[in-house]
């Protein structure tokens, strides 16, 4: 509880960012501290550790995933692959286009990141709506992949991102309104 404390302390609060009537919550604090970063994977470790003892990959989400899956893969001693914005990855890849607040996006994994079978985590930083999270998990299934969680630091709860991912386990870290 001291730990989860001290991190929360690490996320900071930009109101009206990057539009207005957004509070953006900002965790380049978290990064900045070294103790706090440690803490925050080692939290992660042990969670993934007693939940999913067996994972082959951790996945993580273009761009924020990225500064907390490698670390954490190594820790778990798995490899780690990308999920990235439309557009970034070489070779044949799977896409999927979902639904932004306004307008839409697009996300792609190279066809060879996984195997049929294979058990993997995705991480990102925040939950908002979780169309995000959702749209991953569905490009991983293309891949005959097994999506074992979705894990993220921050979930923003009044937004009920994890509804939106039915009954694919979702954990995180801190809580929101
Ligand atoms: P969702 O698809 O769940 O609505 O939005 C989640 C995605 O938007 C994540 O990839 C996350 O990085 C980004 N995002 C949305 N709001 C915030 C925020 O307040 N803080 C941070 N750090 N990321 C956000």
């Amino acid at each position: 509880e001291e730990q989860l404390r001290r991190l929360r302390d690490c996320v900071r609060p930009f109101p009206d960012f990057p539009v207005p009537g957004v509070l953006f919550r900002d965790i380049s604090p978290l990064l900045k501290d070294p103790a706090a970063f440690r803490t925050l994977i080692d939290l992660l470790e042990d969670h993934l550790r007693v939940s999913h003892p067996k994972i082959d990959f951790i996945a993580g989400l273009d761009s924020r995933g990225f500064l907390i899956g490698p670390s954490l893969a190594q820790r778990l001693g798995v490899g780690f692959v990308v999920i990235r914005k439309k557009g970034k990855l070489p070779g044949p890849t799977e896409s999927i286009s979902y639904a932004l607040e306004y307008g839409k996006a697009e996300l792609e994994i190279q066809s060879d990141a996984v195997e049929a079978g294979q058990k993997v985590v995705i991480v990102d930083d925040l939950l908002a709506t979780g169309g995000t999270m959702y749209a991953a998990c569905e490009l991983v299934k293309r891949l005959k992949a097994e999506v074992l969680e979705c894990l993220v630091i921050i979930e923003l709860k009044l937004l009920k991102g994890s509804e939106k991912l039915k009954s694919i386990p979702f954990y995180s870290l801190l809580q929101y309104d």
